[in-house]
């Protein structure tokens, strides 16, 4: 069987530490994966990829709004797959999001591993944030202070996401990082928390992790990284 590689473009602690210029095409991330997250140059919203197609999701002056991505468009950070299902169920009760992902960890193969993690649903409420667009050099965590948040009930979509190990926490967020995209296309972000009515569960495990470089931005370049405070940003703020 054919290997499914998680590509991830800059790590989650790069985005930590204020490095927000895009630095990969749109239409490269696609040769990688149709399914992932991530966010768009200057960190203006949630980058959503679903089905080979990318939107960004953005909420300003209390509007929320997602829009199809041009495949010139860069982004700073995403991660991407082939999503590959290896193990799927179905919820018929409702559940929050705090429980369910217990129910999907006890489920995991082993907790060493990342997987690609796909729930079509519906959800009688669902939270969601954008990262507002800001300048490179503004730490995430602050910025995600002033975050707008918005909450719709019963809505009907996806979640989209990766789930990733304790040791690699850093390079990526351990545990869930999803992402919602509602099926009329109309809502979607970086998701807080739920309430899932009934849903489809699909858990892919991931074989391998080509994490890629922005080789040629000098901000990323010349940065020094203070790893421990850029850890605890990201269980701050993802
Ligand atoms: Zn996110």
């Amino acid at each position: 069987m054919a290997k499914t590689i998680l590509f991830q473009h800059n790590t989650l602690a790069s985005l930590m530490a204020g490095i927000y210029e895009g630095t990969m095409s749109v239409e490269e991330l696609l040769k990688h994966g149709n399914f992932g997250v991530g966010t768009v140059d200057s960190v203006d919203g949630e980058l959503i990829v679903l089905d080979g197609k990318v939107y960004q999701a953005t909420g300003t002056n209390d509007e929320f709004k997602v829009k199809e991505v041009p495949s010139h468009v860069l982004v700073p950070y995403a991660a991407v797959v082939h999503h590959t299902t290896t193990k799927s169920w179905k919820e018929d009760n409702p559940i929050d999001s705090e429980n369910l992902k217990k129910t999907i960890e006890e489920k995991l193969d082993s907790h060493n591993l990342f997987y690609s993690v796909k729930i079509k649903g519906t959800f009688s409420k669902m939270h969601v944030r954008m990262i507002p667009k800001s300048k490179t050099g503004e730490r995430f965590a602050e910025v995600a202070k002033n975050q707008p948040e918005f909450t719709q009930e019963n809505i009907s979509g996806t979640l989209i996401g990766i789930w990733t190990p304790e040791l690699f926490h850093g390079v990526s967020v351990a545990g869930f990082h999803l992402h919602f995209l509602a099926d009329d296309l109309h809502f979607g972000g970086h998701v807080m928390d739920f309430v899932m009515q009934d849903g489809n569960i699909e858990i892919g495990r991931i074989d391998q992790l080509e994490q890629n470089f922005p080789v040629d931005n000098k901000t990323f370049l010349e940065k020094s990284f203070d790893v421990l405070a850029l850890r605890s940003d990201i269980e701050a703020s993802e």
